[in-house]
């Protein structure tokens, strides 16, 4: 996957410091590394908060959750210490943008746990990295170590009368561990499962203290935002969605990659211009603009700003940040198949609405696939997931049930088409399984 790309509308940021070596400490405190710190060092806590307000930051994770407001509820007070989490566990189907941090520039993300702990009185973080991800973590161990010898961390950060520590864990391959509670039961050497919100974490979080979560990226762009200035990094984006992202662009493209651009930045030219068309010239036929748990969107509808607002209003989310693109050439029916596969296996089984949901759609979609169902099985399917939505303890079920609810509305003719034995019109010689 590429990184960098001479598009003229890349913007790099959070990418400012990729593939210029900046996994030393050294070339990093070149690049101005850890002089944001250094300046939230001298600002009073609601000042920190407010300049992340002014920034517009919105959650990378996903739910774009503005991240100050976050910040903010933490309570002042608290008996029990409070805790900074770095959510590294990126599993979100076509999502693959935190572990480019990760490998290029892990002390941004050490620099911006630093920064929220300043922000609300937290004396040590968490770096908690996605399981598969074994490659990363001796490079985040470094990382830390590297800026324990310098001082950085530990007793009296730079001299100050703060402390600060940093503590790198992995999972050990769990989508379902990327949920901020279930995130923080693994943490605390538990069964990855999601804990019943409210309590939000911000107020009881991990080992019952209030904990500020974020996702990597989100950290990671906390000291770019004190580097350029808050009110900068906000124009980069749009109204209520401030600065840049990483968008991960996969499938059918000419050119697949991560490329940072501005919040807001038009998914049909993200798709023609800067990925470079459908592959081979071929047809578009559907993208799925955020990750695989959002409704899929037509070649008609994509002519939309990538900001939070603007895909929720064309009836999508903007989620991770994943683009998956699907030329003409893919049987929906067979996407939807893998797509709700990959819950079924992620399902963590702690709620019956996820588990059974999820094994019943499956079912019943490769029994379509196959040629075997009967006409009933279209509307059972789109029954089953909308008794899904909002019954789950944690996002999975509705991350199973919307996009296949998208899938059945948008692409019904091609379900009619699977039918009475006839089996898929795309691949007919296919041959599936059930699990
Ligand atoms: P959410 O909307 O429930 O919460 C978002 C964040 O805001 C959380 O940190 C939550 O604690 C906080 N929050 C919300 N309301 C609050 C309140 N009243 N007080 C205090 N804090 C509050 O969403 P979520 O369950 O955290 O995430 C769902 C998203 O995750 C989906 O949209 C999906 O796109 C994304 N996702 C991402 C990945 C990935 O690998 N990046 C994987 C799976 C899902």
């Amino acid at each position: 996957m590429a990184y960098l790309t001479t598009h003229p509308d890349v913007v790099p940021v959070v990418s400012y410091r990729f593939g210029r070596g900046a996994v030393d400490i050294d070339r990093y405190i070149e690049l101005e590394g850890y002089s944001s710190v250094r300046k939230c060092l001298e600002m009073e806590p609601d000042a920190i908060i407010n300049e992340m307000k002014t920034s517009g930051l919105r959650g990378r994770g996903g739910a774009g959750f503005p991240t100050g407001m976050k910040w903010s509820f933490v309570p002042k007070q608290s008996a029990k210490p409070k805790y900074v989490l770095v959510n590294g566990d990126e599993s979100e189907p076509g999502t693959c943008k935190d572990r480019l941090i990760f490998e290029h520039d892990p002390h941004s993300v050490i620099e911006g746990t630093m920064i929220a702990g300043l922000a609300i009185g937290a004396k040590m973080g968490f770096i908690y990295l996605r399981g598969e991800y074994r490659y990363l973590i001796q490079i985040m161990e470094k990382a830390v170590a590297a800026a324990y010898a310098k001082g950085f961390l530990g007793k009296g950060i730079f001299g100050s009368q703060h402390d600060f520590d940093v503590v790198v864990q992995t999972g050990a391959g769990a989508y379902e561990v990327g949920e901020e509670s279930a995130l923080m039961e693994s943490l605390e050497g538990k069964r990855g499962v999601p804990r019943i919100k409210p309590p939000f974490p911000a107020v009881v979080g991990l080992y019952g203290g209030p904990t500020v979560i974020n996702n990597a990226e989100t950290l990671a762009s906390v000291p770019h935002i004190f580097r350029i200035g808050a009110a900068e990094y906000a124009k980069y984006g749009t109204e209520r969605n401030g600065g840049t992202r990483l968008f991960c662009i996969s499938g059918h493209v000419e050119k697949p990659g991560v490329y940072e651009l501005p919040m807001g930045y038009n998914l049909k030219k993200m798709i023609y211009e800067v990925a470079g068309g459908i592959l081979g010239g071929k047809k578009l036929k559907a993208v799925v603009p955020g990750g695989s748990s959002v409704p899929v969107l037509l070649p008609d509808e994509i002519d939309i700003g990538m900001d939070f607002d603007q895909v929720a209003k064309a009836g999508s989310m903007l989620g991770s940040g994943g683009v998956v693109v699907l030329d003409e050439s893919v049987c929906m029916v067979e996407f939807a198949l893998r797509t709700i596969k990959f819950y079924r296996h992620e399902s963590c089984g702690w709620c019956i609405p996820c588990r059974e949901g999820t094994d019943w759609l499956q079912k019943s979609i490769t029994r379509l696939h196959m040629g075997g169902a009967v006409d009933k099985d279209i509307n059972n399917i789109q029954y089953i997931a909308e008794n899904m939505l909002g019954r789950t303890f944690c996002p999975l079920g509705d991350a199973a049930a919307m996009p296949t609810i998208g899938f059945v509305k948008k692409f019904r003719k091609e379900f009619e088409d699977h039918l009475n034995g006839k089996g898929c019109p795309y691949h007919p010689a296919a041959d599936y399984e059930l699990a």
